[in-house]
């Protein structure tokens, strides 16, 4: 049986506003389950015009970080779905 590439997820899904349903990121999301964080470089696309701000009803969605020395933002609970 053939492995899967190990190099990082290639599964990517869209991120969305919470509160308006506005398009934020396309990102390349490793496992399964909850989105709590998405790490700068595995973002594919970027939709935002300000980091951690939704453009279209400007509710702050993230908080800039760094996650063990990475670039990341973290998802505030509940502002943020993605499929
Ligand atoms: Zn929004």
């Amino acid at each position: 049986m053939a492995k899967p590439n190990k190099k990082g997820p290639t599964k990517t899904v869209n991120i969305f506003c919470k509160n308006c349903s506005y398009q934020l990121y396309k990102y390349r999301k490793g496992g399964k389950g909850a989105l709590i964080k998405c790490f700068k470089e595995r973002i594919v696309e970027d939709f935002t015009n300000t980091a951690c701000i939704c453009p279209q009803c400007e509710k702050e969605f993230a908080r800039d970080m760094l996650i063990k020395g990475t670039p990341a933002f973290k998802f505030i609970g509940g502002k943020v779905w993605f499929k």
